[in-house]
């Protein structure tokens, strides 16, 4: 049986999502927030090895992974204790790109490529965005990260390229809501660019994308009103030509 695994390096995070369980609260978990310890993050790996299951690991749950002191520590050390697979099939990283830096994603590009592994293994990384702009970026996110956040993208698919590296795959995040939903075409238009521009075909999909190839998606926001917010992103689905009126957009991994 196939196991998704989520472990949360930190339920801290670098900006403050308003849809976000995380940020709503300051205790995340009903206790102060924290940092898994280096040692917990070895012995939870080394139990991966009697898993009788295949191992889908991702470094996060709430919280954004990045701003683990020991992030690039931890997964290089899960990448060299996978040997043959061993421990995890898969591996997928959920950021939002603030901490990404160039160095940090040549890192993760590497990993990716690490030879006594397959080619498959670091599957993706899903990048947190929902804004085109610096306006709209402060409104959904809390913080005033947006150009960063562009530049480690940019920066993140050249250095890929720049390897001939196929994976992880990029995947772009847009979660429709009221504050942002005036930007979505400018959003695809702007990452369509950098996707296209690989020369290899790419994703535009209304909810969570496969990881055979770069995406962008597009999600509705979960919230109190859901009828609501599943309108707003199935009417804007629709404006991308991605949906047409009456259609179920949500993926079976959205339930
Ligand atoms: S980036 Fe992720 S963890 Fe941080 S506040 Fe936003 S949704 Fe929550």
């Amino acid at each position: 049986m196939a196991v998704n695994l989520n472990l949360e390096l930190t339920d801290h995070c670098n900006v403050c999502c308003p849809m976000c369980s995380q940020s709503l609260r300051s205790l995340a978990h009903g206790e102060a927030k924290s940092f898994m310890a280096w040692d917990t993050w070895r012995r939870v790996l080394a139990g991966l090895a009697d898993a009788p299951d295949e191992i889908h690991l991702c470094p996060h749950w709430l919280g954004e992974p990045t701003v683990h002191p020991d992030f690039d520590r931890m997964v290089e050390y899960a990448f060299a204790m996978n040997r043959d697979n061993r421990l995890f099939r898969t591996f997928k990283l959920h950021t939002n790109g603030v901490l990404l830096q160039p160095q940090r994603s040549r890192l993760l590009i590497r990993l990716a490529a690490s030879p006594h592994q397959a080619a498959d293994t670091f599957t993706t990384v899903h990048w947190s965005f929902d804004a085109a702009s610096a306006t709209t970026y402060v409104a959904v996110k809390g913080a005033d990260h947006y150009q960063r956040v562009a530049d480690n993208l940019r920066a993140f698919v050249q250095a890929r390229e720049t390897a001939g590296s196929l994976w992880p795959r990029a995947h772009i995040a847009f979660v429709v809501q009221p504050q942002n939903v005036h930007e979505v075409e400018r959003f695809v238009e702007q990452w369509a660019a950098l996707l296209g521009g690989t020369g290899r075909p790419w994703d535009l999909t209304a909810d969570w994308p496969s990881h055979e190839r770069d995406a962008i998606y597009i999600r509705p926001l979960n919230c109190a009103d859901q009828a609501a917010a599943d309108a707003m992103h199935a009417a804007a689905c629709v404006r991308l030509g991605i949906a047409k009126e009456g259609d179920v957009l949500r993926a079976p991994e959205s339930f």
